[in-house]
């Protein structure tokens, strides 16, 4: 088996990278010119878990290969999936052109029958317009060539891609023709092996599903938000009430954490897009739109408390930001809670301090020097007037309190991850603040 993956991003390259480990021979390719030659250099562009070793092992096996010519990697493949971004266009629906693009490219280049499968995520209709794309540019070269278009979403978590791909909880695939479903099928059997469900459908349910997943979670977040505001207003604390709700088997124990807002590529611009989508075909998403705009609100929460304690006097403050990335364990910064703040905090003339134990770098082309990083997480905290808990990267978690009283100005956490207990906290003499929660001062 043989197959292309166009776009190597979060998604191409970890879809690249587990197709090849099960066999199969892949080509990764990316207009991206630096990208490629790094990769061919084993140098990879972003950080996930377990990936690096991946990638070596099956460069070194000769079973992944990175290339920016589509024209000749295609050549003899049995499928070639379209992994490209679908970043949303300004009125907030997804911007299909690099998507449509590779689908022109992959029609003026095949060689013979082969399916396209989209796997980056996009609207209802959208394998419609792959397959007149390639359809035209196959009738342009006067081709008589066949192929099959399938939908393919991808569900895996960035900070445990690798495990979400080998270990999916389902493959979900819109097929049209049986010779689609027996190819996608047989590429995937290696990843079903321990009874992971492999769901046939339509195309059109194919593309909803992954939306409508995306959105549920976001939708889950966003009301536990909710939930956790109203907490804090009524003296209760959103820690026992996730416990008390989370052990009905009906609503589960996951994605009911409060926090300061969900980010990251997917969730904003999934959301968008479906109330885009349904706008546009006269129907309106209510419940998606307060998703958005108590989302929103949730990004300010943790400033708000900041100026609240300091009686809104915080021109020359220092403040610590544990914590960079939209979630832990990846350097992914799009759409990031940190930035939010940061720039509340730098607008209000504070200097602020940060450690991330992968994400400075990319947060550092995004903010430049407008911040400090630092090379660890307790070097961010001398001198600190206070430290907000932006990310609940596992090293955050049980820090050394006492050396953090020693080295802050004040004592004082802001914690928008929940991942201290107030009153641990409150006994070694610091004012506590987090979600959902009675401020401990
Ligand atoms: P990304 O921005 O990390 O990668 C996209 C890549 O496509 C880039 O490297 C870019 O250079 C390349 N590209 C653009 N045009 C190209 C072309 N014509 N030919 C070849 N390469 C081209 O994006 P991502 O995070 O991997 O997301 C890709 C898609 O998958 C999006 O639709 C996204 O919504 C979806 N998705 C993302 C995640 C995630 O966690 N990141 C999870 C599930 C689904």
């Amino acid at each position: 088996m043989k197959i292309a993956v166009v776009g190597t991003g979060y998604v191409g390259l970890v879809t690249g990278t587990c197709f090849a480990e099960v066999g199969i021979d892949v080509t990764c390719i990316d207009i991206d010119v630096k990208k490629i030659d790094n990769l061919k250099q084993g140098i990879l562009p972003i950080y996930e878990p377990g990936l690096e070793k991946m990638v070596l092992r099956n460069v070194e096996k000769e079973r992944l290969h990175f290339s920016t010519d589509l024209a000749t990697a295609i050549q003899g493949c049995n499928a070639a999936f379209i992994a490209v971004g679908t970043p949303p266009g300004e009125d907030g629906s997804a911007d299909l052109k690099y998507v449509l693009g590779v689908a022109r490219e992959i029609g003026r280049s095949m060689t013979d029958y082969l399916v396209v499968v989209t796997k980056s995520t996009v609207p209802v209709g959208t394998a419609k317009k792959v397959k007149q794309a390639v359809q035209e540019e196959l009738d342009a070269r006067g081709s008589d060539l066949t192929f099959d278009v399938a939908s393919n979403p991808e569900f895996l978590k960035e900070g445990a891609a690798i495990d979400d791909f080998l270990k999916p909880d389902r493959i979900v695939v819109g097929i049209e023709s049986e010779r689609a479903e027996e190819l996608m099928r047989k590429l995937y059997k290696p990843f079903l092996l321990n009874g992971h469900p492999i769901i046939f459908m339509d195309v059109p349910s194919a593309e909803m599903t992954k939306y409508a997943a995306n959105s549920m979670l976001a939708t889950k977040i966003s009301f536990m938000n909710d939930i956790a505001n109203l907490c804090e207003i009524m003296g209760a604390d959103v820690n026992m009430v996730r416990r008390g709700i989370g052990s009905d088997s009906r609503i589960g124990n996951k994605f009911i954490y409060p926090g300061i807002g969900y980010g990251g590529s997917c969730f904003p611009k999934d959301v968008k897009a479906l109330i885009k989508t349904a706008e546009e075909n006269g129907y309106e998403m209510q419940i998606l739109k307060s998703v958005e705009s108590v989302n929103e609100n949730q990004k300010s929460v943790l400033f708000n408390k900041v100026k609240k304690h300091f009686n809104g006097d915080l021109a020359g403050k220092t403040f610590a930001l544990w914590g960079l990335s939209f979630k832990p364990k990846t350097d992914d910064m799009r759409e990031a809670p940190s930035l939010v703040i940061i720039e509340k905090l730098l607008e209000a003339g504070c200097k602020v301090k940060a450690y991330d134990p992968v994400a400075m770098q990319e947060a550092s082309h995004i903010v430049g020097d407008k911040i400090e990083y630092t090379k660890d997480a307790y070097e961010a905290i001398i001198d600190a007037d206070a430290l907000l808990v932006i990310t609940e990267w596992p090293e955050f978690r049980s820090p050394n309190f006492q050396v953090i009283g020693r080295l802050i100005r004040n004592k004082v956490v802001f914690d928008g991850r929940n991942i201290y207990e107030a009153k641990e906290l409150m006994d070694l003499g610091f004012a506590y603040y987090g979600i959902g929660v009675q401020d401990v001062q």
